[in-house]
């Protein structure tokens, strides 16, 4: 079985120099794939720029835009099974690219346009059979907010978490929301805990 799993943070540069991105390590990607290879899946890791190892054995493809990211999903999605986006996608870009560095000045307004929705994109061309997994991570509304998603993307789950990952403990408090209703709550999660799960949910789709 096949999995594709996107991972860390994109970068949308300004000028040569700069660039708009957020503090997403990619561990939650590299995380769950890591436990992937274990269980003996075949997993290609689309991945934005980070300060990790990659697992061994897996396929890498890294990029930095979300226009890219969007392109390697896409590519790749016919040949897997299973697509997990756990990448933080950046959903603005500047509107105009600067070929040369931006000099200090009085002021600079800056004007941001949408990037691409990649797991809009994705249900597109999603075929009978695959599974989409997405993530939410919401300063409010949690729950709501996820469940829009999961409902607006055509995903099969969504992990509904709040942005603990971002503090030391690295734990986490949220919801595992499927796409027929249920709901599964945790509390004070780690990532390996989140990922650990995930390839159960996997395996029970496929009996
Ligand atoms: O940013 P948001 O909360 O909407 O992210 C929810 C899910 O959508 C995540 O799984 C994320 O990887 C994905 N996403 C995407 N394309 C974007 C923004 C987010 O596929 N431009």
């Amino acid at each position: 079985m096949k999995i594709l799993i996107s991972a860390g943070p994109t970068r949308e540069y300004l000028d040569p120099i700069r660039y708009i991105s957020n503090p997403s390590t990619g561990k939650m990607g590299y995380t769950i794939s890591e436990m992937a290879l274990k269980a003996g899946y075949e997993v290609i890791l689309v991945s934005g720029p980070v300060y990790l190892d990659p697992p061994k054995g897996v396929t890498l493809i890294k990029v930095e835009k979300a226009e890219d990211m969007k392109d390697k999903i896409l590519q790749y999605m016919p040949q897997v099974e299973v697509l997990i986006m756990s990448a933080a996608v950046g959903d603005w870009r500047p509107f105009l690219v600067k070929e040369e560095k931006i000099k200090r000045k009085k002021e600079w307004l800056l004007r941001l346009v949408p990037t691409p929705d990649i797991l809009l994109e994705v249900s597109k061309i999603k075929k009978e059979g695959q599974i989409i997994i997405g993530f939410a991570l919401e300063t409010s509304n949690l729950m709501n907010n996820a469940k829009e998603k999961l409902k607006k993307k055509k995903l099969d789950l969504i992990v509904a978490d709040t942005p603990a990952f971002f503090n030391k403990k690295g734990v986490s408090r949220g919801a595992f929301i499927y796409s027929d209703g249920r709901v599964e709550e945790f509390l004070n999660f780690s990532r390996e805990e989140v990922a650990s799960k995930l390839i159960k949910i996997l395996n029970n789709y496929k009996k």
